[in-house]
């Protein structure tokens, strides 16, 4: 019944798998029948601290019985306690604005580059350099900033002014008098788990620091301790001009966000959002960082991760029938499956098993797990992982 209505009346945009889930409990799914499973996505890296989190949904409750929303022409006390939180915690001089999602985030970003190529002297310069299998959203704009051409199929056409690089070797030399802003992913999410080079991109920054270039890091999946520390960038010790973050900021409520060490680059009227760091998304998000840098203060994050990882690699070894190589950083990890015809056997088999995972790119499985799981929880999704690859030997 529900799936049918859902199939008469939502548009098809994706490969809905038809499972109706009724409630959740950190990183563990219910479904209608009452079976679990172990959810190795978190909603596509969203929610940072497991399902129905006390404290995150006691925030939101009590937000909600107060204030809601009102725009952003007036005050909005826990909007700027998330922007200094933010700042304070990943340590660069940045202001922040408030979006509703990752391609927003990424949108204001390019937008900040684009007055940065207007007002910065002349020429004017306009140009962005993305990479290849990068992934930075679904509006036009952060589309066509998306180094996938099989993704712009239909759309255009297109803003001007992104050019694609192969790969981080080609970037420098992509570098003309008309370009403004590089804008990368440091661990490619969706075209495969594909972490960048720390050396390279430290090398890469200077350079474009020299150059006056602007470095955009796309942290919509990395940022929020998705890979250890409060972004990427911090892990790999280098400071963008503008970073962009989403995800897992609000534990699934929605919101993005774009900070930027151009504090002033912005005038009333300049750029907008009805929505954007509302009362509701604001208190979320400031819960879901007190939790998690609670966690990563009292080393509980770093134990999740190690753990995780020792046993993905274990895993791993036992199974060269079909895994090539294990993949990704902390809790953002993937392993390169032989075939990907075997990918969605395991993918499938997984689900009936009781485990959730993704795909990415073109062969990677891929393991977004609550930042918040438990060692309880990792045990079980890798014995059920275990058995779904019997199934399929
Ligand atoms: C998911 C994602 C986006 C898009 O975020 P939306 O909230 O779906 O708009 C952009 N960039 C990266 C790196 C992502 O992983």
């Amino acid at each position: 019944m529900l799936e049918q209505m859902d199939k008469e009346y939502v548009l098809h945009t994706y490969g809905r798998n038809y499972v109706n889930f009724k409630h959740g409990k950190n990183a563990t799914l219910y479904d209608e029948n009452n079976k679990d499973y172990i959810d190795f996505t978190s909603g596509i890296g969203v929610v940072s601290i497991g399902h129905s989190n006390d404290i995150l949904s006691n925030a939101i409750c009590t937000q909600a019985k107060n204030i809601i929303h009102v725009s952003n022409l007036f005050l909005i006390e826990p909007q700027a306690e998330l922007a200094k939180k933010m700042v304070e915690l990943c340590g660069f001089d940045m202001r922040v604005f408030f979006a509703n999602s990752g391609a927003e985030a990424n949108e204001g970003a390019i937008k900040i580059a684009r007055k940065y190529g207007e007002v910065e002297g002349e020429p004017k310069r306009y140009k962005i350099i993305t990479l290849e299998n990068s992934f930075h959203g679904r509006t036009i704009t952060a589309l066509k900033a998306t180094g996938q051409e099989k993704m712009h199929n239909f759309f255009g056409p297109f803003p001007d002014g992104f050019v694609y690089a192969k790969d981080m070797d080609e970037v420098l030399g992509l570098c003309d008098d008309k370009c403004v802003a590089v804008m990368l992913e440091l661990v490619q999410g969706e075209g495969g788990v594909e972490p960048q080079d720390k050396e390279k991109i430290q090398h890469l920054a200077k350079r474009l620091k020299e150059k006056d270039i602007l470095l955009i890091v796309d942290e919509v999946q990395t940022g929020i301790y998705r890979t250890g520390e409060f972004f990427a960038s911090n892990l790999y010790e280098i400071e963008p001009d503008i970073i962009t973050v989403a995800k897992g900021l609000a534990g699934g409520v929605p919101i993005g966000a774009v900070m930027t060490n151009l504090k002033d680059i912005f005038s009333p009227g300049d750029h907008g959002s009805t929505f954007g760091g509302n009362y509701l998304s604001s208190a979320a998000a400031n819960a879901v960082l007190k939790i998690l840098e609670n966690d990563k203060t009292s080393g509980k994050l770093d134990e999740r991760m190690l753990y995780f990882s020792d046993k993905l690699n274990k895993f791993a070894k036992n199974h060269k029938e079909f895994i090539n190589k294990v993949v990704g950083l902390g809790l953002m990890r993937g392993l390169r499956i032989n075939s990907s015809d075997n990918l969605t056997k395991i993918i499938n088999e997984s689900f009936q098993e009781g485990v959730l995972l993704l795909k990415a790119g073109r062969n990677t499985l891929r393991f977004l797990p609550p930042l918040t799981i438990s060692q309880e929880e990792i045990d079980l999704g890798f014995e059920r992982l275990e058995n779904a690859f019997k199934n399929i030997s």
